[in-house]
Order: structure tokens, then sequence, then C-alpha cells
């Protein structure tokens, strides 16, 4: 029996984890299967004991469970710890174990895949909700020159800056306090294009030669990239290759073997 393994979410549906495992799984010859499971939003923890007890030996998790996730492990990573969310179970035979890929997955892909150094740049990180608490460490530990994280709800971002205040300097606030500041990168890690909406951020944030990074991803550029575009940056990214890349650590933490990114991610661009 092929071993299993899921992405337990709510929605869950339209997620590319399936399609991305089954491909790293067949470039690497490693026998398994990786199912979608939809869990009520009042039904995380019934899900995850049910799959792990049909013999699941691993889940990944996403939107709206990774803090559940993180209180569910028995014992977490340093990475997972400090982000306070899990994306990543492994089931043992006596215990649950959490982990956080979503940061890795993000410095992978930039610094990797776009080829941009974080080390000694301007970074700002906009939202303050579970995807902005997996990459801060990450991104802390690049060594940037700057970290500031913006998010419309200010306190969320004051609050989070300061739980990673002994990693790095990293400044949390609202929108309005960016005013005059500029930067090199820029992420939004916000869910305001699933509303149509743009974060509310001044034109004149970009450095000349800034890279404008969007965590979601779609058919085509998403709402913030397009802007970003009309302000007149050129290097643009959404967030495909940070899935990938998490989903590639992710299959390492459980089968500890690295399965190559590039062919998986070309293949669902092409899609
Ligand atoms: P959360 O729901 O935890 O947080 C959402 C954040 O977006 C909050 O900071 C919220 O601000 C902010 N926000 C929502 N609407 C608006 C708006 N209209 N204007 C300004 N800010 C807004 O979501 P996640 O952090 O889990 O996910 C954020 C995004 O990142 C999603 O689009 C998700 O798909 C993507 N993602 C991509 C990954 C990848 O591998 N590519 C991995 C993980 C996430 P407030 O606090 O004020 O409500």
């Amino acid at each position: 029996m092929p071993d299993r393994y899921a992405v337990i979410g709510n929605p869950v549906s339209h997620s590319k984890s399936p399609a991305i495992h089954a491909a790293f799984a067949l470039a690497t010859g490693q026998d398994l299967t990786y199912e979608a499971i939809l869990a009520p939003l009042d039904g995380f923890r019934a899900k995850v004991d049910s799959f792990r007890a049909a013999g699941g030996k691993g889940a990944n998790v996403t939107l709206p469970f990774k803090l559940e996730a993180f209180d569910l492990a028995a014992a977490s990573t340093e990475r997972a710890r400090a982000a306070h969310a899990v994306n990543t179970l492994s089931f043992d035979a006596d215990a649950v174990r959490g982990d956080n890929t979503d940061g890795i997955g993000l410095i992978r892909d930039i610094e990797t895949n776009l080829g941009v150094e974080i080390a000694g740049k301007r970074v700002l990180v906009m939202g303050a909700g579970g995807a902005a608490r997996g990459v801060l460490g990450p991104l802390l530990e690049r060594r940037p020159a700057s970290l500031a994280l913006a998010n419309r709800t200010p306190d969320k971002a004051i609050e989070l800056a300061a739980r990673f205040a002994t990693q790095g300097h990293v400044i949390g606030s609202g929108y309005g306090a960016l005013s005059g500041s500029r930067f090199d990168i820029v992420i939004n890690a916000t869910s305001a294009s699933l509303a149509g909406d743009l974060p509310p951020l001044a034109a004149s944030v970009f450095v000349a030669g800034a890279l404008a990074y969007d965590m979601m991803y779609g058919s085509g550029p998403t709402l913030f990239l397009r802007w970003a575009s009309e302000q007149g940056v050129t290097h643009l990214a959404d967030g495909l290759g940070m899935l990938v890349e998490q989903a590639a650590e992710s299959f390492f933490v459980w089968r500890a073997v690295r399965p190559d990114t590039a062919p998986v991610i070309a293949m669902l661009r092409a899609h």
C-alpha cells in the first residue's frame, strides 16, 4: 500500500497541492498518494484524527487551520514555534509533529528562482495574518537592511513585529506610517485581492528595480501585480513558485528526498 498524505483546508477543492505532490512522487519514485480533504470550520481536529487513524502519514494544512494545527501538534519545529503556525503535520506512531515550510518556500522562490538576494535589501511585508507569520523569521535570517510590516489593522502588525524583535529589526505599523519610505522588495501577504481590493500603498514605495511579489497566484497577473506594473515596476512575481517550494520542503520533511521544483513550476505555469 502506498503511504497516504493530504492537504486539509476549507475551502480546499481549488488546491494545487495534490498535483504538485503527485508530480514530486513520480519524479522521485516515491510510492505515495496525496489527496485534498475538506474539513468543516469546526471540525479540523476530527478530520486529522480520522485521516491519521486510516493510516495517513502526514498532511499539509491550509486556510484557515494553520493556528489550530499548531495547537494540535504535540511537538513543533523551531520555525513553526516562531511563526506560531503549522502547515505541515507528520504522524508518528505515538505523536503528531508540526512544521512550517511557508517561509523557506518564499525565500527559495525569491533567492533561487528569481535570483534576488534579500541580504542588505529594504523589505516590506504587507499583511499580518497566517502567511506573514510564517515568513518573518526566515526573512530576518537573510539579514535584510530593514524589514517593515504594514497591516490594515495596525495593532496586529505591531504585535506581530514585537514577537520577532529578538530575531532582528522589524517595525510593525499601519500603511500611513510608510509615507516617504522606499523598498527594494515589496511582498503582498494580504488576502485583499480575494475581495478585488488593493492594500493602500503609495506608488512611491518602489525604488528603481524593485521586486513586487504577491503571495497570491491565479491564471493571470494578480490585481496587486497589475497595479505595481502600472506604477512602472518591471520585476513582478506571483506566489506559484512559493507554493511549489513550500510543498517541496514538506515532501522533504516527510520523505527525506528533495524533489526538483523547476519542472513542476513550469508544468503549473503551462496550465
Ligand atoms: P489571513 O486571513 O490570515 O490574513 C489576511 C491578511 O490580509 C490580514 O493581514 C488582513 O488584514 C489583510 N487584508 C485582508 N483584506 C484586506 C484588504 N482589503 N486590504 C488590506 N489588507 C487586507 O490570510 P493568510 O495570511 O493565510 O493569507 C494571505 C494570502 O497569502 C492569501 O492570499 C493566501 O492565498 C496567500 N498565501 C500564499 C501561499 C503560497 O504558497 N503562495 C502560502 C500562504 C498564503 P487585517 O488584519 O486588517 O484583517
